[in-house]
């Protein structure tokens, strides 16, 4: 199903800015909620239909605390009917921290003179990923700084050494890219070293309030920024991720935001970001913010549940910069993909480079340093299950040809399956006993729960792969 936007002031043009701010805060000044409305859309959306501009206002603007809580109720049934009870796990790998922007809000930026700068040598890469092999993560997102060194070759370089990788039954599977924007030329070459998905956060979607927070580099161009994802479009790179850091102006505005840019991108190449993150501002070394825009824990959930309901089947992606309750909770509202055992500092996962914990190494500071363990028997405690899936990309399954929820029974085919035979190869290579006997028990469950959902020939061959992965076979996917 393809979303037809409304008719917006800026067309929706390859390649061309798309943001207009008088044009959203327009649409949130003249949007008032009244009940009946607000729960017109919630139902629209829980019928799996994308909302336009103005219904996401309606949800913005409902501040009456019955609306909320319905707002809440409706993501997280939402959740349920379109992922089911699925959490993707992931790690990030910070490779280089040298950086000549200078954004205010990071601890990378140029300015920065206490950042002690490094850059992984490909021994070091080794080494972390082992590292991260041997605690069972599958997928990775790797994270630059914007650096002449940090071109195109020398990302698809560090995917292609990445994918290389195996420590006895450990592999990466998927390398996804957080990285400065980069020209057509260069999405394809990396995009030809098989990365995942390509994030390009626009931080804040305020063109002059944009300028207040990046004083410097590259990235103070807020178009370029803008339109570096319709480059990867041009590149043939189509799987791609967008995001805004909250706090740094009105959430409710970048909220509007993130829901224009996936108009933009779905109008024009017809398919939406594959993920949406909502980092909020954390602290940094010599952080130097000015107006407070904090957003604070209830807002936090309260936009999480409306970006859900917002955009049904795009992927949502929380991570350690929050603590564990807060993530806990906010999971339930409509978070797909989470980050597990995640450490920010240079060479931290092998600790090969033998350092004291220090902010002046991190970007930023992390609320969440649990293991992948932890977080996993977290997960399973709460009915949740734990995937490390890696199928849909493998088998060439993205952007404009494939919408894993547009497609009816796709994820009672694919996805929970493939997450089963997933968290089987993590209970059996890693998991410490408790792990592995509580992982089972949930895949038992699972398993029987999808004999009753789908026929029963389905349910026989996931039993007799399941049964493969406990007798040593790996890598099997639907
Ligand atoms: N240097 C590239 C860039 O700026 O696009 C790569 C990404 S940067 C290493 C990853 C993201 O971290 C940024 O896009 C920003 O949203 C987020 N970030 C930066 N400083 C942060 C802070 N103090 N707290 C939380 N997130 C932060
Ligand atoms: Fe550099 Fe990215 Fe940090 Fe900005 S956010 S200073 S570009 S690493």
């Amino acid at each position: 199903m393809i979303f037809t936007p409304e008719k917006c002031r800026i067309p929706d043009q390859r390649m061309k800015p798309f943001i207009d701010p008088d044009e959203l805060w327009d649409i949130l000044n003249e949007t008032k909620p009244d009940k009946q409305a607000v729960r017109d859309v919630i139902a629209k959306s829980l019928e799996k239909n994308r909302l336009t501009l103005r219904e996401t206002a309606m949800l913005i603007n409902a501040n009456d605390p019955e609306l909320i809580e319905e707002i809440k109720e409706g993501a997280r049934e939402l959740k349920k009917r379109v992922y089911g009870n699925r959490i993707v796990l992931f790690a990030p790998l910070y490779i280089g921290n040298k950086c000549t922007n200078n954004c205010k809000y990071c601890g990378f930026r140029a300015s920065n003179k206490e950042a002690i700068r490094k850059t992984l040598t490909d021994q070091e890469i080794v080494r972390e990923v082992e590292a991260l092999e041997d605690n069972g993560q599958k997928r990775l997102i790797l994270v630059y700084g914007e650096h002449p060194e940090y071109n195109a070759e020398y990302i698809a370089d560090n995917v292609r050494l990445v994918y290389g990788i195996k420590k006895g039954p450990g592999e990466i599977r998927r390398v996804n890219i957080n990285a400065a924007p980069l020209d057509i030329d260069g999405f394809r070459i990396v995009k030809e070293a098989g990365i995942g998905t390509y994030q390009i956060f626009q931080e804040t979607y305020h063109p002059e309030i944009y300028k207040t927070y990046h004083l410097g580099g590259k990235k103070r161009d807020f178009n370029y920024r803008l339109t570096s994802l319709d480059r990867a479009q041009e590149a043939g790179l189509d799987d791609v991720g967008i995001g805004a850091l909250f706090g740094l102006y009105d959430w409710r505005y970048e909220v509007m935001g993130l829901i224009r840019h996936t108009n933009h991108l779905e109008a024009c190449y017809h398919v939406g970001p594959h993920t949406i993150s909502f980092p909020r501002i954390q602290n940094a070394s010599m952080l130097d913010l000015g107006k407070d825009y904090t957003v604070n824990d209830e807002d936090f959930a309260r936009l999480v549940a409306i970006l859900r309901l917002a955009v049904p089947y795009t992927g949502m992606i929380l991570t350690a910069r929050e603590n564990p309750k807060l993530r806990h909770e906010v999971i339930q509202f409509g978070v797909s993909q989470i980050d597990g055992g995640t450490k920010l500092e240079l060479g931290a996962y092998s600790d090969s480079l033998n350092q004291e914990q220090d902010l002046n190494r991190e970007q930023f500071q992390i609320n969440d340093d649990r293991s992948l363990n932890e977080v996993i028997d977290e997960l399973l405690e709460n009915d949740y299950l734990p995937s490390f899936c890696t199928a849909c990309y493998r088998r060439g399954r993205t952007g404009e040809h494939f919408m894993e929820f547009s497609v009816p029974g796709f994820i009672k085919r694919f996805c929970s399956p493939n997450a089963m035979l997933t968290l089987a190869e993590y209970l059996e290579d890693y998991a410490p006993a408790d792990t592995k006997a509580a992982g089972w028990k949930v895949i038992e469950k699972n398993l029987n729960d999808l004999r009753e959902q789908t026929d029963e020939k389905n349910a026989a061959e996931l039993k007799s792969r399941l049964d493969r992965v406990k007798a040593g076979e790996r890598d099997i996917y639907f």
